[in-house]
């Protein structure tokens, strides 16, 4: 069942089932996309509307954020709770040990993709690496062309595309019916953690709730974008009272 948050139609799963889902999709060789926007997104398609259909456009759509599940609480209709697109990501990574389905990591710099596959095929032995392809390419004409035969010629049944959000939803968007894969992550920077070049919060930061805080004293130039998550939250609440 899909909870309306502000316009986007959010899975209501709990980590595991959002994963089980992903894993049977994937099994039957329907097409799925799987979205993880966080309250940032969603203020996004608030002030630029025409974002709404590429994020609800996703088979799976999951809250990646503390914003979005307190919105949810706010407009009483509670989600289970937050399901980060990195543990989504890691969690298929791990069910697909047997080999029997290959993954492509699409995204980040030079290198990373390569560097996080190692570490993946390190930490999940018998995981199929399809192959890699950073995400500084033309997002459009003959060198988008070219990173869409690569991935189809790979034989891939997943992709991670990780260009950060909205780049990577707008991506899929356009290109998933040229695409052969069977099931495509938009991740945002989960490449890089995978591969180690960006850390995560620690644990109490994330069990706070506080994730973006720590995302802030880390990387201070987010200070922008960032302001999307109070306006966010007070526009949620104004919402709830009047109904706009
Ligand atoms: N990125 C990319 N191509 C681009 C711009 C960005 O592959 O043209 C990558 C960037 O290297 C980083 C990820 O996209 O790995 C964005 O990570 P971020 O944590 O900012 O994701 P978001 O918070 O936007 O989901």
């Amino acid at each position: 069942m899909k909870i309306n948050i502000r316009g986007i139609y959010f899975d209501n799963l709990t980590l595991s089932e959002t994963v089980e889902l992903i894993l049977a999709r994937l099994n039957k060789g329907e097409q799925t996309a799987v979205f993880t926007p966080n309250s940032e997104i969603v203020q996004s398609c608030i002030e630029d509307n025409s974002l709404y259909e590429v994020i609800n456009s996703a088979e799976v759509v999951c809250p990646d954020g503390i914003g979005v599940v307190k919105a949810a609480k706010i407009l009483q209709t509670p989600l289970k709770g937050k399901v980060a697109g990195i543990e989504v990501g890691e969690r298929l990574i791990a069910s697909l040990t047997d080999g029997s389905k290959s993954i492509f990591f699409m995204g980040s710099k030079p290198g990373v993709a390569e560097k996080a596959a190692e570490e993946l095929q390190r930490k999940y032995p018998g995981i199929v690496v399809a192959g890699t392809n950073d995400g500084y390419f033309k997002k459009e004409g003959a060198e988008n062309d070219a990173v869409i035969e690569k991935i189809n010629a790979s034989g891939a049944d997943v992709l991670f595309v990780c260009l950060g959000a909205p780049a990577q939803e707008k991506w899929i968007y356009a290109n998933r019916g040229r695409l052969n894969v069977t099931v495509m992550l938009g991740l945002g920077g989960s490449l890089d953690g995978y591969a180690g070049v960006v850390k995560r919060a620690p644990a109490i930061f994330i069990k706070l709730g506080l994730e973006w805080f720590y995302r802030l004293l880390c990387e201070p130039w987010r200070f922008k974008r960032m302001l999307k998550l109070p306006k966010f939250y007070f526009g949620t609440l104004r919402f709830k009272l009047t109904g706009k």
